[in-house]
């Protein structure tokens, strides 16, 4: 007999870890990890970490994943399959830091006979049979190790480096304001478990040579509208030369023009043929999440994205009526929004 799972129920944080990790443990059937479009480092860190302790648990699983260049140094040869056209029948899916169902990627969603959605956006829209969203966690990997720990296996370095990966890249490295005590307490733990660390961060932050010159054609977008309040830089088809593959980490240009003084609001657009990748980053109680959710996007208060079917000086003007919307909101509201 399992625990019925109760869906209704957000608060039961514990109960759900137990009875997800118990449905895990009794399922017979395949079970099949996937995670969102354009993976970073939670949605690949907490999938492998969790395929890899259910593979402990003598699981049988399957990743469906693209890394991008910069993470695939953390998978093992064979590890994962690019896509799946179907789902053998029985097979218990776990999509991983997914907001939506939309964005999972690589699965045919339908065809599942069980869908686990384990997530820490606060916009996720509770798709699947079972979902576990708790948006005060930092990463879906701090999710993903409350599991692990309850399924009783111990950290050994191949299982807590994929889920100190995601809470790292997930908190800019410790420093954003999601990096609780919580956290840094999970870091610990997994960091005791001998794995790298030094070679696990040298190794995030290598990037190809190409990168070094495409940095500085996108810093030579850099504007800053709206009276300054906002910095807003571009990455167009014309600056990259191999668009078939993701070598980037999306905070590798965001994560410079988020710092310019003066500014609440940090845009990247990013040109995808007929459509715009939007990244925004937020301070001061201005949440880049209202403005993503005006977008037809999501994500988290600091932190969110959207993709936009317009060419990228379209979006541009689209992006700045919202983050004009959002400012003139946050001003109105007087006080900061709490940060989640
Ligand atoms: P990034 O700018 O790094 O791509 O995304 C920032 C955050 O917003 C991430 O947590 C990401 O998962 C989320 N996000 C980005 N784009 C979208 C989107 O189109 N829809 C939703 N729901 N979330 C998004
Ligand atoms: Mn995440």
């Amino acid at each position: 007999m399992t625990t019925p799972v109760d869906n209704r129920s957000e608060s039961d944080y514990s109960g759900k870890v137990r009875a997800i990790s118990e449905r895990l443990r009794s399922w017979s059937g395949p079970i099949v990890l996937a995670t969102h479009i354009d993976p970073d480092g939670d949605a690949v860190g907490s999938t492998l970490a969790l395929s890899r302790a259910l593979q402990a648990l003598g699981r049988a699983t399957t990743v469906s994943l693209t890394p991008p260049r910069f993470l695939a140094f953390l998978t093992a040869p064979g590890e994962l399959v690019p896509q799946l056209e179907t789902l053998a029948p029985g097979t218990l899916l776990i999509a991983l830091d997914a907001g939506a169902a939309s964005r999972v990627a690589g699965v045919p969603l339908g065809d599942a006979a069980l869908t686990i959605n384990i997530d820490h956006h606060g916009t996720n829209e509770r798709f699947g049979d079972i979902h576990l969203v708790d948006p005060s966690k930092a990463a879906t990997a701090q999710i993903v190790k409350d599991i692990v720990e309850q399924l009783g296996l111990a950290w050994t370095p191949e299982l807590a480096t994929p889920c100190l990966l995601g809470i790292l890249t997930d908190t800019g490295f410790l420093r954003f304001g999601n990096t609780r005590p919580a956290v840094l307490r999970a870091a610990a733990e997994l960091l005791a478990s001998g794995l790298d660390y030094a070679e696990l961060t040298d190794r995030l932050q290598w990037r190809p040579q190409s990168y070094y010159p495409l940095l500085a054609q996108v810093m030579a977008t850099v504007e800053f509208p709206l009276g300054g309040e906002v910095a807003l830089a571009r990455v167009t088809e014309s600056m990259r030369e191999d668009l078939s593959e993701e070598i980037l980490d999306s905070e590798d240009f965001i994560g410079v023009i988020r710092y310019a003084e003066g500014i609440r609001v940090a845009v990247l657009l990013k040109e995808q043929g007929d459509t715009t990748k939007v990244s925004v980053r937020t301070r001061g109680g201005v949440s880049a999440q209202a403005i993503c959710l005006m977008l037809g996007g999501g994500g988290h208060v600091p932190a969110a994205g959207a993709t936009i079917a317009a060419a990228i000086d379209i979006a541009r003007e689209r992006v700045l009526t919202a983050v004009r919307k959002e400012l003139d909101q946050t001003d109105r509201r007087g006080s900061p929004e709490p940060r989640r």
